[in-house]
């Protein structure tokens, strides 16, 4: 039977995207501040529970973030303000997540996106998120014994799981729901959970605050039965 170590494995070599190689590999080391440090520099796994009740799916890899520590949401202001969600809602053990092997563990989640490696100016086009899909579909397919929740951070995220899910079997309805912050929909024994993006600009301007997002994860996590 397949598992997540040999998910992650396959996931790790993947080169599917030509567009994305190139960049993921290309922008290792160009920000001055992490001049010098190794970058992962490969598509990044899932991280947390594998029995999670609770998926979070927010959008790629940020250059250097994520591509650079190796871990989903890890070294960048989106994570710093997602983990700081977790932590107050009672689903990390930490508040920070700072690189892969701090210690810091997730209770009943697991932090996933639609495309794996790090796109360009964080946009990956529909063609790649297309070719990334069936990552998500694997991973998700492996939680589906126990998952019951899903956050979606954004748009894009939404997007790009829907259709996963329809084609997994649970049964979205048609016309497929629009994104809304606060949206909920119940498809079959899962809820998912719109929530806008944590991402710098959001954050910067106001459109999402820390309350906001904690309101979305407190009724995700209530759903999964984690609170
Ligand atoms: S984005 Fe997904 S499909 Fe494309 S190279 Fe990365 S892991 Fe492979």
């Amino acid at each position: 039977m397949r598992t997540f170590a040999d998910l992650d494995a396959e996931l790790v070599r993947c080169r599917a995207c030509p567009r994305l190689v190139e960049w993921r590999e290309g922008v290792a080391g160009t920000k001055a501040a992490f001049a010098g440090q190794e970058y992962w520099a490969r598509p990044v796994p899932g991280f947390g529970a594998e029995d999670a009740a609770l998926a979070v799916v927010g959008l790629a890899p940020s250059a250097h973030g994520a591509n650079r520590t190796g871990r989903m949401f890890t070294g960048d202001p989106s994570g710093d303000f997602l983990f700081r969600v977790l932590y107050e809602v009672g689903l990390a053990s930490r508040p920070v997540s700072a690189a892969i092997g701090d210690g810091l563990t997730l209770r009943g989640t697991r932090l996933v996106s639609p495309v794996r490696c790090a796109p360009p100016e964080n946009r990956p086009t529909p063609a790649e998120r297309d070719t990334c899909r069936h990552w998500l579909a694997d991973e998700l397919d492996l939680l589906r014994p126990t998952l019951r929740s899903i956050v979606v951070l954004g748009a894009f995220g939404w997007q790009a799981l829907l259709p996963v899910l329809s084609a997994a079997g649970w049964p979205v309805p048609k016309p497929r729901p629009a994104f809304a912050h606060g949206a909920r929909m119940q498809v079959g024994d899962l809820a998912v959970f719109g929530c806008y993006h944590v991402s710098p600009r959001n954050v910067q301007t106001g459109r999402v605050t820390q309350p906001m997002v904690v309101s979305a994860f407190t009724a995700a996590a209530s759903a999964a039965g984690l609170i």
